[in-house]
């Protein structure tokens, strides 16, 4: 039988189970073998890999996964796709599917469940475009023992992740990766490699999970307001923008001109030039103001 990440099996299937898209959630399945190949040569998957996918649609990536990994567990939304997966993953014994959307499963169960075999567990999905960042939050703020991913996200998306500070795309989104992870672009994908084609250019990122944050901060949630309230207006200083997230008489804003200083970390620069560990600065200086 042919693969199912080709044109015509991927037809067949769609014509077989009367399948039509849901474009609201993201449905856009992969028809290029090399591609796919691509991305498992890099995701260094052996028997002793668990992986976990999110979205397989009609099971396209899941079936290449199959073939190389121990095992596959795949959380799919769409329960119109239970029973196509049933079928054309059928020739597989190490693929689990869970009809369950995945921001609201619980990660951490699964992997205990599922993967005591497996040497590591990683995470390989062409994920669906409207909930990319909300997915990848899930999965590293919930420190899950996931050691790496492989995702195919929309191009502006996967350039915001890898984006150095003083690029144009960098942003609390790249900070908060950079925290957890180590990123970088693996390679840009054409939107022929899809049916439908999507309306936007899409992207490989890989992620290497850190094995400890890039910087130690307790407060992992204040860390993050101040990555995310340094970017409130991009035009803005950093002054400017902190002293209209934080209203308490503390945090006035010649109070915040000194808690900056004393950070060492000028107040006039902006949000884009701060890196990683200039936002632990201020962090520590804000922790460490009286109150
Ligand atoms: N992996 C398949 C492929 O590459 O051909 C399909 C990828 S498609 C871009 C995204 C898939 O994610 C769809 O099957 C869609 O139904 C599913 N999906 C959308 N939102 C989801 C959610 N919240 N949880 C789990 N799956 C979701």
């Amino acid at each position: 039988m042919k693969d199912i990440a080709t044109v015509g099996r991927t037809k067949q299937i769609l014509a077989d189970h009367g399948f039509t898209f849901k474009k609201s959630l993201g449905q856009n399945f992969l028809v290029d073998l090399n591609v796919i190949r691509e991305v498992l040569n890099k995701a260094g998957i052996t028997e002793r890999t668990g992986v976990i996918e999110v979205g397989p649609g009609i099971g396209s990536l899941t079936e290449q996964l199959a073939k190389r990994a121990g095992k596959v567990v795949a959380f799919e939304i769409d329960q119109r796709l239970i029973p196509v997966l049933r079928d054309t993953l059928s020739p597989y014994d190490n693929i689990e599917v869970i009809n369950e959307d995945i921001l609201e499963a619980d990660i951490r169960k699964t992997i205990a469940e599922e993967f005591s075999e497996c040497d590591e567990v990683i995470v390989v999905a062409n994920l669906p475009y409207y909930i990319t960042t909300p997915i990848l939050m899930n999965f590293l703020e919930q420190n899950l023992p996931i050691a790496r991913f492989y995702v195919m996200m929309q191009k502006e998306v996967g350039e915001r992740i890898s984006a150095p500070p003083g690029s144009k795309a960098y942003g609390s989104l790249s900070i908060a990766i950079d925290y957890f992870t180590e990123a970088r672009v693996v390679q840009n994908v054409p939107k022929s490699v899809f049916m439908p084609p999507p309306n936007v250019d899409s992207i490989i990122v890989e992620m290497v999970r850190r094995e400890a944050p890039k910087v130690n901060v307790e407060d992992e949630a204040l860390f993050f307001k101040l990555t995310r309230g340094a970017f409130g207006q991009r035009r803005k200083t950093i002054l400017n923008n902190y002293s209209s997230i934080f209203e308490d008489g503390k945090k006035k804003k010649d109070v915040i001109h000194q808690m900056l200083e004393q950070a060492g970390i000028d107040p006039r620069r902006r949000g884009e030039s701060l890196s990683t560990e200039d936002f632990a600065k201020i962090y520590d200086a804000l922790k460490a103001f009286p109150e």
